[in-house]
């Protein structure tokens, strides 16, 4: 077998500059952008990207988890850095590395406060999320009175930022809901400006909010999916370039007769003389075993390949009948020229989803760092 090295994950960072680039030239000239780094980067290279987004001049840096967070402190990395989802036991560790949290209830609220008196800390930095229509995460709108009371009186906390969250910003149908979030949110944002503080950043939009709608950018707009190239419409995808393009080579190369079959239960059987790659990549390198069986294609020499048989855990087999092509050549199995899109050609699933799935086994090339 050949090693798992074949399969790599290249990463672009000339494409996530342009991409910085065109959500920039869309918003605002003074919105702060905000670089969603969470899940390893959307799958690609945490410290590679957060560092290079840093140096397009994003102000802050937002992460799920904790760890998430404490890896970018760890490798020198002090800019702000908001953690979309901490837990109650993370206070301790909120406070050592100066992580941000978004705070979403009163529960949490109470918490954290007791933590700050307890170690004698005032005006530690927070984000309140607000639920505008989303019901994931947040204060409701119904919580704001009571909210904006509990802070104004609170010198343990500052309230560095307001934010919520859009549920389909990409979808042009769902244009009346988004403007009811934004209406929503203005409301939130003129109670925290009233009773809180003056000098928060607000923020709502996620990346199809920063590239379907603009208007509502207000303080800074948290980029994440469109940063690696993809958007949620034809209109967001446009102007991106995918950031990055998973590759392999072929492992092994067979012509099988009419009547053969292909890979574990024997799903593929040739109708005629066919000639089967086998590629070493598979679940187990994020390629999921609902793309077997002809539901997704690879790109080889320019040319579309389907998947056929099961996806196997480390390979996986492609018919590659009508493609001139050898043991060795390299298979763009989705990235820049053959988008992650266009691989899951049957609309299964999401970029995000296939993007964030490419496991930690496969090895990751940086390309284009100047
Ligand atoms: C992941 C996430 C984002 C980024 O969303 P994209 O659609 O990838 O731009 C923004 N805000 C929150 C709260 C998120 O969880």
């Amino acid at each position: 077998m050949p090693k798992v090295e074949e399969t790599r994950l290249e990463i672009d960072l000339n494409a996530l500059a342009h991409n910085y680039h065109v959500l920039k030239s869309n918003l605002p000239a003074n919105t702060q952008i905000m670089g969603v780094v969470k899940a390893f980067a959307y799958g690609t290279d945490s410290i590679v990207m957060g560092k290079k987004l840093v140096s397009l001049g994003a102000t802050h840096l937002a992460v799920a988890y904790i760890e998430e967070g404490m890896r970018f402190r760890r490798r020198g990395l002090d800019i702000p850095i908001l953690i979309f989802y901490p837990q109650l036991e993370d206070l301790p560790k909120l406070l050592e590395y100066n992580l941000t949290p978004s705070v979403y209830n009163f529960h949490f609220l109470e918490n954290l406060n007791a933590a700050l008196i307890e170690h004698n800390v005032i005006d530690f930095p927070i984000h309140i999320k607000i639920n505008t229509g989303m019901n994931r995460l947040g204060f409701d709108m119904t919580d704001v009175n009571r909210l904006t009371q509990l802070l104004s009186a609170n010198k343990h906390v500052k309230v560095e930022g307001v934010f919520s969250h859009l549920s389909a910003a990409g979808m042009p149908e769902e244009n009346e809901f988004t403007q009811l979030q934004i209406d929503n949110f203005k409301v939130a944002v003129e109670a925290f400006k009233r009773n809180v503080n003056t000098s928060f950043i607000a923020h709502l939009c996620n990346s199809s909010g920063i590239l379907s709608h603009p208007e509502a950018a207000f303080d800074m707009v948290r980029a994440g999916i469109a940063l690696y190239g993809y958007g949620n419409n034809p209109e967001e995808q446009k102007n991106l370039q995918v950031v990055a393009s998973l590759k392999t080579r072929i492992a092994q190369l067979r012509v099988i007769p009419p009547g053969s079959s292909v890979g574990y239960d024997r799903k593929f059987k040739a109708e005629k003389t066919s000639k089967i790659a086998t590629l070493p990549l598979g679940y187990a390198d994020g390629i999921s075993r609902i793309y077997g069986n002809q539901k997704a294609e690879v790109l080889l020499h320019g040319k579309k390949a389907p998947i056929i048989g099961n996806v196997c855990m480390d390979t996986l087999m492609v018919d590659v009948s009508e493609i001139e092509c050898k043991e060795g050549d390299e298979v763009l199995i989705f990235g820049k020229q053959h988008t992650a899109l266009a691989f899951d050609k049957e609309k299964q699933s999401i970029p995000y989803e296939l993007i964030t799935r490419i496991s930690q086994r496969v090895t990751r090339v940086v390309i284009n760092k100047e």
